[in-house]
């Protein structure tokens, strides 16, 4: 086969099939690390280069449709895609997926695979952000309660600043939890409880969507919060405004 691959700034092998598995199940390497091969004007991505060899292959001996074909993470052989599993970035074997759904239960981070964050964490998260809000809007509002304009005795006044303030308690969660979403894909609490908001493939969550969701969570939270008990009895643990949005929240530890 005479691989070589990258390791790093390093330059390693050549390597033949056996030794490329055997790397790939010690997770030495895996479908992103660089590999070149004698004859190849330029490094590829190991993934890329397996389904390009196998389409080559499968090309040149019968005029049949190629098989797509992609390595297990877990054990590092090829197989057609259609008989695998993807999890968000790695492609799994039926043989491995037991294994790796198993892991996923017990709480391990999968490389590349996305842990969904369930209901309590979530409440954590949203109970610290609550306090940082609630502190927040204190020092906004304090000097306007010094000021007076919370008394009666000025009703041009009151009623001007009673808007503003309502006005306030829509804006400033919105942007404290968009800015927050679509810049770090968490706010201060989820970074706390290290979760984090991202797009069902994990991609990043862009700001005019962490705006959607949040007011999304509007509708989440009528009829006694529902739409939020829903992460509690989802399979991929997400809420109303989740589904809506089509975001996951998913623990931030690996990706
Ligand atoms: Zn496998």
């Amino acid at each position: 086969m005479n691989l070589y691959y990258a390791d790093g700034a390093r330059q390693l092998g050549p390597i033949d099939k056996t030794e490329l598995q055997t790397l790939i199940k010690a997770k030495k390497i895996d479908s992103k690390t660089l590999v070149w091969q004698p004859g190849m004007t330029e490094w590829q991505a190991l993934g890329r280069f397996v389904r390009r060899k196998t389409q080559g292959a499968a090309q040149s001996v019968q005029p049949a449709p190629p098989v797509r074909q992609a390595l297990c993470s877990e054990c590092g052989q090829a197989f057609a895609e259609d008989d695998m599993i993807r999890f968000s970035d790695v492609w799994v074997c039926a043989g491995c997926k037991p294994i790796i759904v198993q892991k996923i239960k017990e709480g391990v981070t999968v490389s590349g695979v996305m842990t969904y964050a369930g209901f309590w964490l979530r409440l954590g998260a949203w109970f610290i952000d609550y306090i940082i809000l609630g502190i927040a809007s204190a020092i906004i509002y304090l000097p306007m309660t010094f000021m007076g304009v919370f008394s009666f005795d000025r009703p041009a006044v009151f009623v001007t600043f009673q808007l503003i303030t309502t006005i306030l308690n829509f804006i400033i969660p919105a942007a404290y939890e968009s800015w927050f979403v679509g810049k770090y894909a968490a706010t201060p609490g989820k970074m706390a409880c290290k979760i984090k908001v991202v797009m069902a493939d994990g991609g990043q969550v862009s700001f005019a969507r962490a705006i959607g969701r949040h007011f999304a969570k509007y509708i989440s939270g009528l009829i006694l919060g529902i739409g939020y008990i829903m992460a509690g009895f989802d399979d991929q643990k997400r809420a109303l405004h989740d589904r809506i949005c089509d975001t996951r929240v998913i623990k931030s530890g690996e990706i």
